[in-house]
């Protein structure tokens, strides 16, 4: 357990020093003076002792029942309720968030925990009939090996979660490398599951730079399975230098709302203002595309600027503050970028994009309409509050712009008309498509994750999450006494 602000790597079931000997702070975007705490600044040595504590810790794990595994993951999730609002707490002055959003997130973290530690009881084979007499025939899953799980800033404590506690349940042990702008919450997630009775050597967590521990971690042999959620291009390095292993990417998003011309025009606003400026447009699934059919454009676009017009910046920690500040001043310098682009191109700017004049990384929520789908600021992933509206005569054109994107990860459509909604979410290209609701609302025992440049084809989340995390073995027992030849004997 860490006691005071001096943050260290877990490594073996201890807090240690990098070998670097070098810190990093991690400040409050909402107050940047403020600094949470300092972090050990991992190199390679460090990633490569940790790989080497997961596989000492391995085998025992591994062998360890998975319901008695799951009992820790119990544990874990209770200590996780425990402290629930001095988590989400600290997550707000770490990244922004506002506390509600904050205090999602952690309840997110605590359901899967829940979810994974009952999958201890199941992790489920099947048996199936064999084509030959006496012969039997099923499935068993089996741990991968080492995970090296490397995660964002924007969901400290849900990503982490998704991916440590389905590993974990499954009998792998992991090295963790959380991001650089939120070690904090990512350290109490590692101190959680130390108190909850986690044998050491089986979660490591190293903090660091990606180039550094997190391509250390992805490249070493030992390392059997890589699962990443982050930048697009972060995810195509890994990719590329992961070598003969699993590989899961969870990237990025450049998520659409159609608002068709029968859709209750309150609920679909509901939508985009929830979608659009939530977690201060810093989500892979944050809707920053609109599509509106043309017919309800003007009504549309008039309240929907006066909700942003209602919107309040601030402290996360404040209980009127609707949005809150970017993550850091490259997030803020990129929305910025992003507005003189999309005036450039033409995009009608009609509330927002300038930095206000307030402490921290705030943008102001940012509004564009009369976009087209070619214009960057439609293709481009900008991870702010920043929100594009593009006018569509028809469901068809509707659909066609939603997939005019290189992303594929959430889409959403207000509609009443039923047989619409249906042809939707059949021909709409992403992971997830909601119903007259917003492009946000994961769940832990539901797939997650995207098609195109947001993934490779995993999933996390359920059942989904336990096939990302293990190795599926085909058992065949002949009790025949006998030789049986499949595909021959066949008579
Ligand atoms: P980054 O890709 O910048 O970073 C993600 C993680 O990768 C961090 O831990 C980072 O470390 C690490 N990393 C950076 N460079 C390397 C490298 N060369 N090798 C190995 N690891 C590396 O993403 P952000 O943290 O900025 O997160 C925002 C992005 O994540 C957005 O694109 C968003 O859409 C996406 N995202 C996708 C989700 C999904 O499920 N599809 C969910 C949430 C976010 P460090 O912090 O030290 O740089």
């Amino acid at each position: 357990m860490n006691t005071d602000k001096n943050f260290k790597l877990y490594i073996d079931g201890k807090w240690v020093n990098s070998a670097s000997r070098v810190t990093f702070p991690s400040d409050n975007p909402a107050h940047p003076k403020q600094i949470l705490g300092v972090f050990q600044k991992g190199n390679e040595d460090d990633a490569n002792r940790a790989v080497e504590a997961a596989e000492k810790a391995f085998e025992k794990w591994s062998q360890t029942p998975a319901p008695k595994r799951g009992l820790i993951l119990l544990r874990a999730a209770q200590l996780l309720r425990e402290n629930k609002e001095k988590l989400a707490r600290e997550m707000t002055m770490e990244m922004g968030k506002v506390l509600a959003e904050a205090r999602g997130d952690v309840q997110e973290a605590i359901d899967m925990t829940e979810y994974m530690a009952g999958e201890g009881r199941r992790l489920f084979g099947f048996t199936t009939p064999s084509e030959l007499r006496k012969k039997f025939c099923m499935t068993v899953r089996l741990p991968v090996g080492i995970c090296g799980l490397i995660t964002p800033w924007n969901f400290p404590m849900a990503i982490p979660s998704w991916k440590i506690m389905s590993a974990l349940i499954c009998g792998n042990s992991v090295v963790f490398k959380p991001s650089s702008d939120t070690p904090l919450c990512a350290t109490r997630l590692v101190e959680t599951l130390e108190t909850a009775g986690l044998p050491k050597g089986v979660l490591n967590m190293v903090t660091g730079p990606g180039d550094a521990v997190g391509m250390t971690i992805v490249k070493h042999e030992k390392v059997r399975a890589v699962s990443f959620t982050g930048h697009r291009d972060t995810g195509n390095a890994i990719l590329q230098a992961a070598g003969l292993k699993r590989v899961g990417l969870e990237m990025g998003g450049k998520n659409g709302i159609i608002v068709m011309d029968d859709a209750d025009l309150d609920l679909a606003l509901d939508g985009v203002i929830w979608g659009g400026y939530g977690t201060t447009g810093q989500r892979c699934t944050a809707a920053s595309r609109v599509i509106v059919h043309e017919k309800v454009k003007d009504e549309f676009e008039s309240k929907l600027v006066s909700r942003i017009k209602k919107l309040r910046l601030g402290d996360g920690l404040k209980a009127d503050t609707d949005v809150g500040p970017l993550v850091n001043k490259a997030a803020q310098d990129k929305s910025r970028r992003y507005v003189e682009i999309g005036k450039r191109e033409s995009a009608k700017l009609v509330i927002g994009g300038k930095v206000p004049k307030m402490d921290g990384f705030f943008f102001e929520p940012t509004l564009f309409t009369d976009c087209s789908v070619d214009m960057r600021v439609c293709q481009e992933e900008i991870f702010g509050p920043v929100v594009c509206l593009i006018p569509v005569g028809d469901f068809d054109e509707a659909i066609d712009v939603m997939n005019a994107i290189e992303y594929g990860l959430s889409s959403a459509i207000y509609t009443r008309d039923v047989n619409r909604a249906f042809e939707a979410f059949m021909r709409m290209e992403a992971g997830i498509t909601y119903i007259n609701s917003s492009t946000i609302g994961a769940e832990v025992h539901l797939p997650f994750g995207g098609i195109k440049h947001t993934g490779i084809g995993t999933r996390e989340g359920g059942i989904e999450g336990i096939n990302e995390f293990s190795e599926t073995k085909t058992v065949f027992v002949d009790y025949s006494g006998k030789l049986q030849k499949a595909q021959i004997d066949i008579d």
